[in-house]
């Protein structure tokens, strides 16, 4: 009996997953070009096949466990970024929350709402440019010793751009674990929705924070514009980063904003996202964030079985998301466990 040639499997799309598949499963890489013919698949059979091999490779490196994280809004409107998708942008009129840094007590009392939702871990968020030395970084710190002083889950942020090692050392020193800050989308289409500071400005701010031994939560927005191209870099660039946590948003157009008109991504092509960046990132936390609701409405179970493992619970920045008693009974039903997040062991230094 002949044995097909490399050729010949790769002419016939499901034998070409199944190679990938497979790949990943023994701990292989998926190459630049294999990468982008995944994301050049087209809605149809071969998705579902794409998204069967997703679901064991989140099984075989992510077990049968969801992590959950909250966030709460420190500081709210006002940004002197001009970010398109953000609702926080002061460039854009949106009808947007303005309130300064908010006191202890909500933070904490936010915390005492995401243990009862058996949520790990909540993210302090600001909509700022970043953090510099002074007293906004005093509070700042005060606020994370207070949350892990609590105790009660694990202290997150998501702080804007990182102005010196110094900084990120100081928030490491105050107890902070985990810090999100999204490279937004590939290095080609970022211009396009940022231009009041830089892809490198964010790189640099991945590079202080893994040397101050601080876990990576870094995705991005799906939905923008971006091309299938832009999407495979931008999947490349975080598995060179290697973050632990990768939240994919999906973007909902926020009226006001320069994206306010673009359409919802389909189901089954978010479906199709989560899956490539679940064969290209075998081993990360993929979270969906943003957009959830909005964009996959009732089809929202599935988003585990195309290779996500983690979800944000509770409500958004700006918007609300649905009730995470709906989340846990939705997880329950699925027959998948609540993780719970063991102590963060610092990696080595970002790549040059
Ligand atoms: S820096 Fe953050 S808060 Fe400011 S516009 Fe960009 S995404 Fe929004």
């Amino acid at each position: 009996m002949s044995t097909m040639s490399a050729e010949q499997v790769d002419a016939n799309p499901r034998k070409r997953l199944d190679r990938l598949g497979k790949l990943v499963l023994d701990g292989g890489r998926i190459s630049r070009e294999d990468a982008l013919w995944l994301f050049d698949l087209t809605a149809g059979p071969d998705i579902l096949h794409l998204i069967s091999w997703a679901n064991r490779v989140r099984d075989q490196f992510r077990g049968n466990a969801i992590h959950l994280c909250s966030i709460v809004n420190v500081k709210s409107g006002g940004c002197p970024e001009n970010c398109s998708f953000c609702a926080q942008s002061a460039a854009y009129e949106t009808g947007a929350a303005r309130y300064g840094f908010i006191e202890s007590e909500p933070v904490l009392k936010a915390a005492g709402e995401a243990q009862d939702n058996r949520v790990n871990a909540l993210g302090i968020v600001a909509a700022w440019k970043g953090l510099n030395e002074g007293p906004v970084l005093d509070e700042v710190c005060q606020r994370i010793r207070e949350l892990a002083s609590d105790g009660k889950t694990r202290p997150d942020a998501s702080l804007g751009i990182i102005k010196s090692q110094a900084v990120a050392n100081r928030l490491r020193e105050a107890g902070l674990e985990c810090y999100n800050h999204n490279l937004e989308t590939s290095r080609r289409f970022f211009p396009a929705i940022c231009g009041t500071h830089t892809y490198e400005d964010r790189m640099d701010t991945l590079r202080y924070l893994r040397n101050a031994g601080i876990k990576l939560c870094c995705g991005g927005i799906l939905g923008m514009g971006e091309t299938n191209e832009d999407r495979c870099e931008f999947a490349l660039a975080l598995r060179e980063i290697d973050p632990a946590h990768v939240p994919l948003n999906f973007l909902n157009p926020i009226p006001g904003t320069p994206l306010e008109k673009r359409p919802l991504l389909p189901p089954m092509e978010i479906f199709k996202l989560i899956a490539c960046f679940r064969l290209l990132l075998p081993h990360q936390e993929i979270m969906v964030a943003g957009g959830r609701v909005a964009n996959l409405r009732d089809t929202q179970a599935l988003m585990f079985f195309a290779g996500a493992s983690g979800l944000m619970a509770g409500n958004y920045l700006t918007t609300t998301n649905q009730p995470v008693e709906k989340d846990l009974q939705m997880i329950k039903d699925l027959g998948f466990d609540i993780r719970r997040e063991e102590r963060f062991e610092p990696k080595q230094a970002c790549p040059a």
